[in-house]
C-alpha cells in the first residue's frame, strides 16, 4: 500500500516530532550519566526487522483506553501498521507492516518509513543486554570495550575462550 501525498506529509511532520524527542530524550539520558552501547556490523539486508515491527509505550498509552486507541488508529492510518499482539504487562504492541512485501522483502515506502525504522536498531543499545534480531548484522560494542579486550588479552586464556568472553562481553571493536 503505497503512501499518498495527505500520508506522506503527515509522516514529515510526525518525523519531525519523533527527531525532537529522540534526540532529546538521547540528550538528557547522556546528562544524567548513561552511556549507550555503540552499533557495530553493518546491515545485511534480510528485512527480519520489517516482519513484525514492535513498539514499547508508556503506561499511559498500553493502558488508557482512549490514549491506546489513537495511538493504534494513527499507526494504522497513517504508518500502515496493523495490530498483530498487545502484551499489557511489557507494555508492547506488535504490528504487521502493510508497506512490507514479504516475497521481495521490500518496503514499498522506503522514503516515507516512520522515524523508528529509520532509527532502527539503535534503540537497542540503551537495553542491557540488547535483543537484536537472530542474524542481523547489526551488534552492540560496550562503551568499554577497548579495556575490557585489554584485560582479556592480559589473561592466560585459550584463543577461542578469549574471543567467546569478547563475544559475550560485546568486548569487540570494529
Ligand atoms: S534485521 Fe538487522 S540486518 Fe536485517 S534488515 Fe534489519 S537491521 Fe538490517
Ligand atoms: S515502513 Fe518500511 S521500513 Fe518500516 S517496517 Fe514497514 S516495510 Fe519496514
Amino acid at each position: 500500500m503505497k503512501d499518498g501525498p495527505v500520508r506522506i506529509l503527515l509522516k514529515r511532520f510526525a518525523l519531525a516530532c519523533f527527531l525532537v524527542d529522540l534526540h532529546g530524550t538521547r540528550l538528557l539520558r547522556r546528562m544524567a550519566g548513561r552511556r549507550p552501547y555503540r552499533l557495530g556490523g553493518q546491515c545485511r539486508l534480510c528485512a527480519q526487522c520489517c516482519e513484525s515491527p514492535m513498539i514499547q509505550t508508556g503506561p499511559f498509552i498500553a493502558n488508557g483506553r482512549l490514549l491506546r486507541r489513537l495511538f493504534l488508529a494513527w499507526h494504522r492510518r497513517v504508518n500502515g501498521f496493523e495490530l498483530l499482539e498487545h502484551d499489557r504487562l511489557r507494555r508492547t504492541f506488535v504490528f504487521r507492516c502493510t508497506h512490507f512485501d514479504p516475497a521481495t522483502r521490500r518496503c514499498d515506502s522506503y522514503a516515507h518509513r516512520p522515524g523508528m525504522c529509520r532509527d532502527y536498531p539503535r534503540l537497542l543499545l540503551w537495553e542491557p543486554t540488547p535483543p537484536f534480531l537472530p542474524g542481523c548484522g547489526y551488534r552492540a560494542i560496550s562503551p568499554n570495550a577497548r579495556r575490557v579486550a585489554e584485560l582479556l588479552d592480559a589473561e592466560d586464556l585459550p584463543p577461542e575462550t578469549r574471543e567467546e568472553l569478547k563475544r559475550r562481553l560485546h568486548a569487540k571493536d570494529d
